[in-house]
């Protein structure tokens, strides 16, 4: 994009440049923001208070999300109406009980569980986030049964520059041992082959994402809802890609995300793929808090996504699409009313234990300003009721 497009405007008393947006998107107004909602009822804990849903800011470089795609956007209506988890026929590729008069996934799908895997070392590193952690802001954000799956090695042969999944002798306890499930078990402990690369110089390892996608669809779990595996080995799709975060087989229900380039103590280059550095200085406390931070949200931003939430455009949001990992790491934890109704409409949580869930994991791992949210928008809601 040449430079002259950008302009330079004074937003919230701050002079800022900004950046067009993506060819055909228009910002919706408020009032198709507050549409979007369906607060129907006029419930407070649906109401779109600017002090805590903020709109999104116009795009400040060419990369923004906004900038490069021209998002329709998704109201509650156009959800609900189109989700095949609300449906009153099972879903596609689904083998779990259903009940079809259910209302939402936990009536309709009274064994399903959100899987978690592990793929490769979690553990050698103080720095990467904890799997029960992970599992914990999981359950109490979407607030369905979260199960952690038996995890799978990573072999990486440098000989041969490649990649394998081990879960050789992990013990994979998926549903009782039918003739299926016993399938699903040798084909999660069968050694197989992964498409990756590897830079001997800096002796970095990337895995394609195609094939993990391709071994995950062969091990789901006949009770999983979805299943999300996590590795800290960084990714890519195709052979240009500088890295991506992960992707997702989004019908069957499976996705892959690295937390590879969370650290914030690393640089990376912008041209090489193998090349990053550790070059930032942050004490190891704050270390510690933004990477799980950060691995929070892209899990829960996914997972939302696996249940059929589209990117939001309506305020500022968990479900914000995002360009680049600056803009993903400057979005909010939070769900906006629209998204916020759209996942209680499917997982029916009540909204006050969900939020009082959420603050008592914002308190204990120390990300106060997720803390403070929580705190005034429950105070705001009680006093509204
Ligand atoms: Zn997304
Ligand atoms: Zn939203």
């Amino acid at each position: 994009m040449p430079k002259d497009k950008r302009k330079t405007i004074v937003h919230r008393d701050r002079v800022v440049t900004i950046f067009p947006y993506a060819k055909g998107f228009k910002p919706p107004t408020i009032k198709k923001c507050r549409d979007a909602i369906e607060n129907t009822k006029k419930e407070v804990h649906f109401d779109a208070l600017a002090e805590f849903f903020p709109p999104i800011p116009p795009p400040s470089c060419e990369d923004d999300w906004l900038a490069m795609y021209n998002e329709p956007g998704q109201t509650f209506r156009e959800f609900t109406e189109g989700t095949p988890w609300l449906s009153s026929r099972k879903r596609r590729y689904t083998q779990q009980k259903f009940v079809s008069k259910g209302v939402d996934i936990p009536s309709k799908y009274p064994d399903g569980v959100i899987c978690l895997l592990p793929i490769g070392d979690f553990d050698s590193s103080n720095m990467h986030p904890k799997f029960e952690v992970l599992a914990a802001y999981t359950k109490a954000y979407i607030g369905l049964p979260v199960t952690i799956l038996p995890s799978v090695d990573l072999e990486f042969d440098e000989k041969t520059s490649c990649a394998y999944w081990s879960g050789l002798g992990k013990g994979y306890s998926g549903n009782v041992l039918d003739e299926e499930s016993a399938e699903l078990q040798r084909n999660y402990t069968k050694r197989t082959k992964l498409n990756a690369r590897f830079d001997r110089a800096t002796g970095t390892w990337q895995l394609c994402v195609d094939t993990v996608l391709d071994k995950l669809r062969s091990i789901l779990p006949k009770n999983a809802l979805c299943l999300v595996a996590l590795t800290m080995t960084d990714l890519y799709c195709d052979d240009t890609d500088l890295f991506v975060a992960g992707m997702s087989a989004g019908n069957r229900g499976v996705a892959v995300f690295s937390f590879a380039r969370y650290d914030p103590a690393l640089t990376f280059s912008t041209e090489f793929w193998y090349e990053m550095y550790y070059s930032k200085a942050i004490t190891v406390k704050e270390r510690k808090k933004l990477m799980l931070q950060r691995s929070c949200r892209l899990l829960v931003h996914e997972i939302g996504h696996l249940l059929g939430l589209d990117h939001c455009i309506w305020f500022q949001c968990c479900m914000n699409g995002s360009g680049h990992l600056a803009e993903d790491f400057s979005q909010p934890m939070s769900l906006c009313p629209v998204d916020l109704h759209k996942l209680q409409a499917l997982c029916g949580f009540d909204i006050l234990k969900r939020y009082s869930e959420l603050l008592a994991f914002y308190k204990k791992h120390g990300f106060k300003e997720e803390q403070d949210w929580v705190t005034s928008r429950v105070t705001h809601i009680t006093k509204g009721k």
